[in-house]
């Protein structure tokens, strides 16, 4: 028979922490703590399975759950002396959700169940407190029919503040056992009126609703979108804790709290809380009373002339600290619990490994390792490598005066600077031209990834920490200000109001999403460092990574940056963004347009020095480092003037007639650009343009040997390779060029060059191509998009809806779909291996900084991975994680 219902209580459990799948998180804790004897109120867990059950049934129950319940309750009843439902020996119980990751949006617990117009004299009598006895009913009525019952819980507020205000009572502390028996009245008058039915009083009917209610509460809109936030799986299923009450609302010697083992936003060893006197449960958080501290220490600090549980309740904070410190020795790491003092007997509650900031995970980590609670490579593990991005990007100089022009919410961690741009296709035109923007909407919409995608950070009028821009932003890395509501946006003036200040289109401003503030101008910022307690983590993330970790980059500011953030080389350098420079963007014009070669080679010509400037300096700031540089890639059309302005300049700088020029844009229009004349095919029917790009790379190789000293062995990278004879046609020029170099300069140079694997026949021809490819690098953007046949930059409309009607699971462009994409990859890297054993193998798309990713790369033992500067750290740690998760 199936064992649906595993009891804990009087210093044993039938489960333990390690059955979290199927007792939930908070169920499984109960059961341990139970096992290490700390005082926990017995009780029994309903397991996920049960769940699954209910789903795969039509929202019924197995048919052997009714007798497990009532033998669990009856065992419950027999550790406390009491049975269920029984007015001479009352018990009563909480029941509590409790899903395997916490998860709100689930049904919230129920308190002093079991109470009725009956039980409630009871419990008067056995408490002798008569107060206390109607204070828990009215609070069983209200939370019961609220949460079960869908009554919403502001009948009952209203009912209860016109009954204080009538009596001249501020606190609900002060209502007599009398008036809270009058406003019962009222409250159950209410349910009727509301559901034509009485409050139910049947002990049994009120257990089976709240079970049956945590049951549904799985599938709420809430919960569901909160799983797909948070990528948990719909068929985890939650669990339902059931367990007798304690009470913390038994006059001033009882309490309730909750409490971290370590301040959960700095990191620092101290217990960190709040407790309340004479309350239950959620008073602590509902904000209605102002909560206590736990330490004197605490309560000096935050200046509160409230006692302390310390000072107030000697005898129960010193049994607290003790279990407290007990139970981050059990668990090894910081723990967050809930607690309750009945007449100044500790229970507790809850215990989890608790939420915490980065700084304060690092913090942790690393003091962890220091008092020996765990090893180094555990402390690699305890930290989220997403979450680093809360400490890497940008910040406002302290010392910088801000002239604020609005406020909205901190939605996205960093500060940007720009331009502004109402649209995500003028973000991209700036991005294109190098120009950084800041995107201003009222709100966005997945139409706009590509711009916020583009955009140095965004701002919305509209929508809070939840809305589009904010969660897309985060996922991004990109500061975001949302819903700054006292800023207007006319789309159609192309202008940004504020307070009678109005800003248009072009104009700079700052956004700081660490405080919300909107900025004019441009601010001082601090750039981000690794050091202290992010750099030890770091240290130890190096120590355990197999795989490299290199940077894409194309300026040198970026590569300095990815330095300093610890990256090994660059996987990635796109020439043609250093093509879009003011002062180059003509020569490279007139190279397009002009439609004999001399021509070209002479347009060329002026673009050698500029492009042999550019990678010595990054040959240089690289040091001896890999610097892989990818050969022009996009489709020529992306460079060519646009307005009439531009059209006549580079007709004057070639000679020719702006129609003649004209004509010959159009000749290069193309239907599908991102399938058409682009990557390798340039070159092919353009040699000069890899021979000049060569030529720039090993002239800059040379200078950069000799002023560093240590030899620039440059990744000459062929782009968008489908076919052999492809790359074997470019590599004899690219060859021959480096001959040429060699004989001029009197050096040898050592140089790779590889492809990207970018289209599946490359993956699956790799055993060919590896013939002549010395690397290989999985463009994984391009690969996804041909891979699906999907359009990266068309996607967002309709990539969402296949998530919400459960098609794909996650946006493959985030994360490397490993089923498709990764399957490619691991062909072409096995097949690459076979004909060239040792070929070196990375990966530079997207997918490089991403850590579920970085995962994937690891078990199909790429050498290195490439990200963006700012992802550099994560990278460093998900690599750490992936091969110590390996061991
Ligand atoms: P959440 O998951 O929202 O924290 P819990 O199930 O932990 O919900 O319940 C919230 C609070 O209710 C607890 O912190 C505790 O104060 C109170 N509570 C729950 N069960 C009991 C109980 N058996 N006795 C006393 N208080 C309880
Ligand atoms: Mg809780
Ligand atoms: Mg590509």
């Amino acid at each position: 028979m199936t064992k649906w219902v595993y009891g804990f209580g009087g210093g044993s459990a039938e489960g333990n922490a390690g059955d979290r799948n199927l007792l939930g998180g908070k169920g499984a804790n109960l059961a341990e703590m139970c096992s290490l004897g700390l005082p926990v109120p017995p009780g029994f867990t309903i397991t996920t399975a049960v769940c699954s059950w209910y789903y795969a049934n039509d929202r019924s129950y197995p048919a052997e759950l009714d007798a497990q319940v009532a033998a669990a309750l009856d065992r419950v009843g027999e550790i406390t002396g009491r049975r269920f439902g029984d007015p001479e020996r009352l018990l009563l119980v909480s029941v509590r959700s409790g899903a395997r990751a916490s998860m709100p949006g689930m049904m919230d617990t129920v308190l002093n169940l079991g109470l009725n117009d009956r039980t409630v004299a009871a419990l008067a009598r056995d408490s002798g407190d008569e107060r206390f006895a109607y204070d828990s009913y009215r609070r069983f009525i209200q939370m019961y029919s609220d949460v079960v019952l869908g009554v919403a819980h502001e009948h009952f507020e209203e009912i209860l503040e016109d009954e204080k205000a009538r009596r001249g009572h501020d606190l609900d502390t002060d209502l007599s056992a009398a008036e809270w028996q009058e406003i019962i009245a009222l409250y159950k008058a209410k349910v009727e009126e509301e559901l034509g039915a009485p409050f139910p009083q049947e002990p049994q009917e009120q257990l089976w609703g709240a079970i049956g209610a945590v049951f549904s509460s799985w599938m709420t809109p809430r919960a569901v979108t909160y799983r797909r936030l948070h990528d948990i799986p719909e068929d985890w299923g939650t669990a339902v804790n059931v367990q007798a009450m304690v009470f913390g609302n038994m006059g001033e010697s009882s309490a309730t709290g909750v409490a971290f083992t370590r301040n959960p936003s700095t990191g620092e060893k101290k217990l960190y809380g709040e407790f309340l006197v004479n309350a239950q449960g959620e008073d602590v958080v509902a904000g209605i009373r102002t909560p206590q501290n736990l330490t004197e220490e605490a309560r000096i600090e935050a200046g509160s002339d409230k006692p302390s549980m310390e000072k107030a309740m000697p005898e129960a904070f010193a049994a607290f600290v003790e279990i407290a410190d007990r139970l981050e020795r059990h668990y090894r790491d910081m723990q967050d619990m809930e607690f309750t003092i009945e007449r100044g007997r500790l229970w507790m509650l809850q215990t989890r490994s608790g939420k915490r900031t980065a700084k304060a995970a690092l913090k942790i980590a690393v003091e962890m390792v220091a008092e020996g609670l765990i090893g180094k490579e555990e402390a690699v593990l305890r930290v989220d490598p997403a979450s680093l991005d809360q400490l890497l990007h940008p910040t406002i100089d302290p010392k910088a005066s801000r002239d604020v022009i609005g406020v909205g919410l901190p939605a996205s961690p960093g500060a940007a600077t720009g331009e502004i741009v109402f649209t995500s296709d003028e973000a991209e035109e700036m991005r294109a031209q190098n120009r950084k923007a800041i995107l201003v909407r009222v709100e966005t919409s997945p139409e706009d990834i590509h711009g916020m995608h583009a955009a140095e950070g965004i701002l919305t009028t509209r929508g809070g920490m939840t809305s589009h821009a904010a969660v897309v932003a985060r996922g991004m890395g990109k500061p975001c200000v949302s819903g700054a509501g006292s800023l207007r946006v006319d789309y159609k003036a192309g202008t940004l109001t504020a307070l009678g200040r109005t800003f248009r289109r072009g104009e700079v401003i700052t956004i700081d999403g660490a405080t919300g503030q909107v900025l004019k101008g441009a601010v001082p910022m601090l750039q981000p460092e690794l050091s202290g307690d992010f750099a030890a983590i770091m240290e130890w993330a190096d120590e355990t990574r197999r795989m490299k970790v290199r940077t894409n980059a194309e300026t040198p500011a970026d590569a300095r940056m990815a330095r300093s953030f610890g990256a090994e080389g660059i996987g990635l350098c796109r020439t043609e963004h250093m093509f879009f420079d003011d002062e180059r963007i003509v020569a490279v014009r007139e190279m397009i347009l002009s439609d004999v070669e001399k021509d070209r080679r002479a347009a060329l010509a002026k673009l050698l020095p500029m492009q042999r400037g550019d990678f010595r300096e990054l040959f240089e700031i690289m040091a001896g480092l890999p610097v892989t540089i990818r050969l022009l890639d996009p489709p020529l059309h992306e460079f060519l003037p646009k307005t009439e302005g531009e059209i006549a300049e580079v007709a004057a700088a070639m000679g020719v007639s702006a129609d003649r020029l004209r004509q010959r844009t159009e000749a290069l229009h193309e239907f599908n650009p991102m399938l058409g004349h682009r990557g390798c095919r340039l070159a092919v029917s353009y040699p000069e343009i890899a021979e000049m790009q060569a030529r720039a790379i090993f002239e800059a190789a040379v200078e950069a040997g000799r002023s560093t000293g240590s030899p620039v062995v440059p990744e000459i990278m062929v782009p968008l390779v489908g076919i052999m004879k492809e790359l074997d046609f470019v590599k004899a020029r690219i060859d021959a060029v480096a001959q040429a170099v060699m004989k001029e300069s009197g050096t040898t140079i050592d140089y790779m060059v590889g492809t990207m694997i970018e289209l599946p026949r490359a993956a699956i021809r790799a055993d060919a191509i590896a013939a002549s490819a010395e690397f290989f690098s999985f463009g994984t953007n391009d690969l996804t998009q041909t891979t699906f046949g999907i359009s990266r930059d068309d996607a967002s409309s309709f990539l969402e809806t296949y998530r919400q009607k459960g098609i794909i699971e996650r946006d493959p462009f985030v994360t490397l779909d490993v089923e498709g994409v990764g399957e490619l990859v691991r062909i072409a890297a096995d097949k690459g291996r076979a004909a060239r054993p040792g070929i070196k193998l990375g990966i530079c798309g997207e997918h490089g900084g991403d850590p579920a990713s970085i995962a994937f790369c690891e078990e199909v033992g790429l050498d290195y991975v490439s990200c963006s500067p700012f992802r550099v750290p994560i990278a460093r740690l998900a690599a750490a994680q992936a091969a110590a998760r390996r061991r």
